[in-house]
């Protein structure tokens, strides 16, 4: 059998054996005590993973495009205005998420590789009456990673609701729910989590929850939280027939960012993704990101003059690594690769030695060892 390629797109992320166990375990009713306690476990752990001590976690089928569905239908009214913070694209999916549910959407929209600064935000906050404030913490196109806490701060004087994409972030970079005031935390599980994709995942704080109780009635049925709430709050009830598997994947997902502690994830990420700069820099690699927010979880990455895409991510594919291209308008002059998740420090240095390699195939710079090298002097201090 062809030996498994390393999946270093900016999601789906590696997924380890322990984890892909559990999809393989017999499947249980979705009612039995195994599956209850499984779901238990795994929203206690996702409050611990973004510090949320009261509040309501939700997991359910789906993927991260329905918890942003989710987070904007149950925490704003029809009519609401929203503005919605977008550093690159996912943020505009979640204006056009807010439009489909006849929200009323203001944008703004920072140059790719860079982020709103947050007096934008307290500008815009203080010209109308917005309900909520929407924000991409990571933009999977542009790497930019925004001051969240900042945004929550900002929103949070002005009265309106925080609502956070972590899609690209949570698990692996610090989301401090209650400390920073953000009100819904979206999320998935394929990335920072290190989870198969499957999982639409949410924590509204209590005011968010206060604002869904508050509404007669969602333009929703299954995205709508109160109708999850009472099988979220005990599993041997019914509404909709859970994905067993994938939640008993994700509680095991959970306890391995349990057991390697939450802020040495943050940390390693943190580290992992400097060693991985400093040894594509050392290739001639420069990046689309800003210096100011670049982000832990993925590096979009420019090629040097010469190198063409298609060839270079299919040489690197041969060696047996996996990158992404680059979205919209940077298709062809970047590639995108995640750092994310379980990733281990010996899967990034042979990712780094395949990418130098790939570059000397295709008569760009001869291989040397100077990206491991370069990597080695952030991972060994
Ligand atoms: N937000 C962000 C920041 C993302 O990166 C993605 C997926 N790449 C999404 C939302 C949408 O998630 P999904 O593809 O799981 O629907």
């Amino acid at each position: 059998m062809a030996r498994d390629k390393l999946l270093l797109i900016p999601g789906p992320s590696p997924v380890l054996p322990r984890i892909l166990d559990r999809l393989a375990a017999p499947t249980v009713s979705h009612v039995s005590p195994v599956m209850a306690a499984d779901l238990k476990e795994a929203l206690a752990n996702l409050k611990r993973i973004v510090f949320c001590e009261h509040g309501e976690a939700f997991v359910v089928a789906g993927a991260g495009t329905l918890s942003m569905e989710m987070a904007l239908v149950n925490a704003a009214a029809p009519g609401d205005r929203v503005l919605v913070l977008s550093q690159g694209y996912f943020g505009d999916r979640m204006a056009a998420v807010g439009r489909a549910f006849g929200l009323n959407v203001e944008l703004i929209q920072s140059p790719w590789g860079k982020v709103v600064p947050p007096s934008d935000v307290a500008a815009a906050l203080g010209k109308a009456d917005y309900k909520i404030v929407a924000a991409t913490h990571v933009d999977t196109a542009t790497g930019s990673c925004a001051p969240i806490e900042a945004y929550a701060a900002v929103a949070r004087r002005a009265g309106a609701l925080t609502i956070v994409d972590g899609v690209c972030a949570t698990g692996g970079v610090a989301e401090r729910m209650d400390a920073w005031g953000i009100d819904v935390i979206l999320t998935a599980a394929q990335k920072c989590f290190g989870a198969p994709p499957g999982l639409a995942i949410l924590v509204l704080s209590e005011r968010a929850m206060d604002k869904r109780k508050g509404l007669p009635s969602v333009p929703a049925y299954y995205a709508d939280v109160l109708r999850w709430l009472p099988v979220m709050n005990d599993p041997a009830k019914y509404f909709s027939t859970p994905c067993v598997n994938e939640i008993r994947a994700f509680a095991e997902a959970t306890r391995i960012i349990l057991e390697e502690g939450v802020e040495a994830r943050f940390r390693r990420h943190a580290l992992f993704a400097r060693a991985v700069r400093a040894g594509l820099s050392a290739l001639g690699f420069s990046f689309l990101t800003d210096p100011s927010c670049l982000a832990d979880t993925l590096s979009v990455v420019i090629y040097p003059a010469g190198v063409e895409d298609g060839a270079f991510r299919a040489r690197l594919s041969e060696k047996g690594v996996i990158v992404a291209g680059g979205l919209a308008q940077t298709a062809g002059r970047v590639f995108r690769m995640g750092h994310m998740g379980n990733l281990t420090r010996e899967q990034l240095e042979f990712a780094l030695g395949a990418l130098e390699e790939t570059l000397a195939d295709l008569g760009a710079r001869p291989a040397s060892g100077a990206a491991v090298a370069a990597a080695r002097t952030v991972l060994e201090v």
